[in-house]
């Protein structure tokens, strides 16, 4: 049985980043890594632009108080100055539109009253530069204005859209198999008989997946016998970079998930490992270098599994430089009183407390009780035996 930190190191060992793609920037591409440098097509803003409604003057102009200028003219966002600003003019001007010539700063409207082809500026310390965002302030052509390594968030498209980009070059999504083992289990749709359960699982882990950055593809139910899980998790191995297998991997007679890899020509690292959900916990590669998780069966084990292990896979294949999960210390915003055999994960919420956050443990029963871990957005880290803390101890938490 190995221990978190030996389980996690074996995993990234053979983790490395897909071959790259060339994806096209939909939204699709929200959360990919960048796998090469985005260099700016043009300087932006690629003029110097006004960034307030007001007025467009030579900042020596306004020196004493209540200069008055002639304004020539009037340009809005999207228009162009027909005339320089010369000594003792001004144009009116709005934010977004380009600078004179002439000009070196913008008043805002504010401070200034216009008065028949006129303005009078209520302004004596008009300094050049004021209110003026320059060409080229937020990037120069040729500029590196996301290097490779960095994840497309909601802000990089907009950057990238600047640097004019319609595709770029990048680590896809690994492609996640997911296939649950149980002869009582059954799908949502359908009313448990005796003996049976709902698959509560496949569409957890798929969801997990998406929120880790793979693309899930759910294979199905395999009935605990050889042949049938064999023939699913052979389609799952020849479809996808990641196969998550749930439940059937411990030592039970129809624990046949480990049997059935081997004979899959899957090469098993590890069957258990010393943590609180989930001790059976199965990590192995394929023949394609596919990596193989064997979760535990039980949803709360599954889940904690997935977090603390496949998570971290699917990052680094998806070209993530930190595998994660991010780990903080916060103070208990509740008493502690339990002593566990292994180290443990349980759920907790992060809250607000009078001096800032802390970590609520949350009412939890163990590995079956997913219905107690649902609202975690956190897991609250206990080393084995007395967990004992008073409200205000720090404690280690996993941020999910
Ligand atoms: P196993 O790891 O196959 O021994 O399963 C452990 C426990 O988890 C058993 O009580 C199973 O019925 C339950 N279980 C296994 N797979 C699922 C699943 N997909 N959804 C909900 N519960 C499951
Ligand atoms: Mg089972």
């Amino acid at each position: 049985m190995l221990e978190i930190a030996d389980a996690r190191a074996e995993v990234l060992r053979h983790c490395k980043p897909l071959r790259t793609e060339h994806a096209a920037l939909t939204t699709a591409a929200l959360g990919q890594v960048l796998a090469a440098d985005i260099l700016a097509d043009i300087d932006s803003p690629p003029f110097a632009k006004s960034l307030r409604d007001g007025y467009a003057v030579r900042a020596a102009d306004c020196a004493g108080n209540c200069a008055v200028l002639q304004v020539i003219e009037e340009v809005a966002a999207g228009a162009v100055p027909t005339k320089p600003v010369g000594a003792g003019q001004a144009t009116r001007i709005f934010t977004g539109a380009p600078l004179p010539d002439g000009a070196d700063a913008v008043v805002m409207q504010e401070h200034a009253t216009a008065d028949a082809g006129a303005v009078r500026v209520i302004d004596s310390g008009v300094k050049p530069g004021q209110w003026v965002y320059a060409r080229g302030h937020e990037m120069r052509t040729g500029d590196v204005v996301l290097s490779a390594g960095t994840p497309i968030n909601a802000a990089a498209f907009g950057v990238l859209a600047s640097a004019g980009k319609t595709a770029v070059v990048a680590y896809p999504f690994p492609r996640v198999g997911v296939v649950v083992t149980g002869n009582e289990l059954v799908e949502a749709n359908t009313r448990p008989k005796a003996g049976q359960i709902r698959n509560s699982n496949g569409p957890m882990l798929c969801a997990q997946t998406v929120r880790g950055g793979g693309l899930p593809r759910y294979l199905g139910i395999a009935r605990d016998d050889f042949a049938i899980t064999k023939s699913l998790l052979g389609e799952a191995l020849d479809v996808s970079d990641v196969v998550l297998v749930a439940g059937g991997v411990s030592v039970g007679d129809h624990d046949l998930v480990p049997e059935v890899l081997k004979a899959l020509g899957v090469t098993v690292h590890f069957r258990t490992v010393r943590v609180k959900p989930g001790k059976p916990l199965l990590f192995g590669t394929g023949p394609k270098g596919q990596l193989v998780f064997g979760l535990p069966g039980n949803p709360a084990s599954a889940f904690v599994g997935f977090e603390l292990f496949a998570r971290p896979a699917i990052r680094i294949l998806g070209g993530h430089a930190e595998p994660g999960p991010r780990t903080i210390s916060l103070p208990l915003a509740a008493p502690l009183a339990e002593a566990n055999d292994r180290p443990t994960y349980r759920p907790a919420q992060l809250v607000q407390g009078a001096t800032g956050w802390t970590v609520q443990p949350l009412d939890w029963t163990g590995a079956p009780d997913l219905v107690g871990m649902q609202p975690a957005d956190a897991l609250l880290v206990l080393p084995a035996g007395d967990a004992r803390a008073d409200t205000g101890t720090l404690a280690e938490v996993v941020l999910l």
